[in-house]
């Protein structure tokens, strides 16, 4: 189409209406656009917001940015939407460790970061940077489903679903579930815990289910997996769980023992 065709086909699609700014004669209406006369339209081309050139419009009271920089606008909330969802979901960590960095690992642990093993175990005592060193693991790949379980917390809710009110029975079962079926699963601290048959019971079906599954299990605990060993076939007065369960801890394990 040459360009005096396109100029009357625009021409006879618009019509003169009134400019919806002053509302004096001149404006235009395409379909659901309007347009304002001439002098409104000039008026409102004023420089971009962001970078000072041409190519800036007001309407009413807002401004709108040129058309390069609006797309570097579109590119940058894009961006800070996704840092924003990330920063929630790191949230679940826990404010000590939503923001861990390798550099808050130390050295010895350092394989754990870069190990693909379905199961990695760390040992040794508080505040080495084991725990560190596990938020890293997760926060190495954003927003891959995981969930982060102090023990203490898999110990009550063990117990929650088996003796608890009907509610919280079930609300502890959902939970176990979605341990049981999350992609990558943190336990923090092992030894802190009584190892009770039942707990003990909850714990292998945990690991076994998951093991099962294909799913990573990471783990720390504040001894060696030999003492976590002895203390559960002291507690639960049973060695053969404690046998069950420190095997699912190390199967095609990584451990590190600080
Ligand atoms: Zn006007
Ligand atoms: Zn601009």
């Amino acid at each position: 189409m040459d360009r005096d065709a396109l100029t009357i086909g625009n021409e006879m699609s618009s019509q003169i209406i009134q400019c919806p700014e002053c509302g004096g004669p001149g404006g235009k209406s395409y379909g659901v656009w309007t347009s304002p006369c001439d002098e409104c339209e000039a008026r409102s081309q004023v420089p971009c917001p962001e970078c000072g050139g041409p190519g800036g419009y007001r309407f009413g009271v807002t401004t709108a940015a040129c058309e390069p920089c609006a797309t570097t606008i579109i590119v940058r909330e894009a961006a800070r939407k996704r840092q924003a969802e990330i920063n929630r979901w790191a949230s679940d960590l826990g404010e000590k460790y939503s923001q861990a960095t390798p550099d808050g690992v130390p050295t010895q642990l350092s394989p754990a970061l870069r190990s693909e093993a379905p199961r990695i175990g760390m040992t040794g005592p508080a505040r080495a940077g084991k725990s560190c060193a596990m938020a890293c693991i997760v926060l190495a790949v954003p927003l891959q489903r995981y969930a982060w379980v102090a023990t203490t917390r898999l110990r009550q809710t063990s117990l929650d679903a088996r003796q608890g009110e009907a509610e919280e029975r079930n609300e502890a079962r959902r939970m176990l579930g979605i341990w049981a079926r999350v992609p990558l699963l943190c336990l923090d601290d092992l030894h802190q815990v009584t190892y009770s048959e039942a707990f003990c019971e909850a714990l292998f079906e945990l690991l076994e289910t998951r093991e099962r599954d294909g799913r990573r299990t990471l783990w720390t605990s504040n001894r060696s997996l030999a003492e976590l060993h002895g203390k559960i076939a002291r507690e639960s007065k049973d060695g053969h769980r404690a046998d069950a369960i420190c095997g699912r801890l190390a199967q095609d394990a990584l451990i590190i023992e600080l």
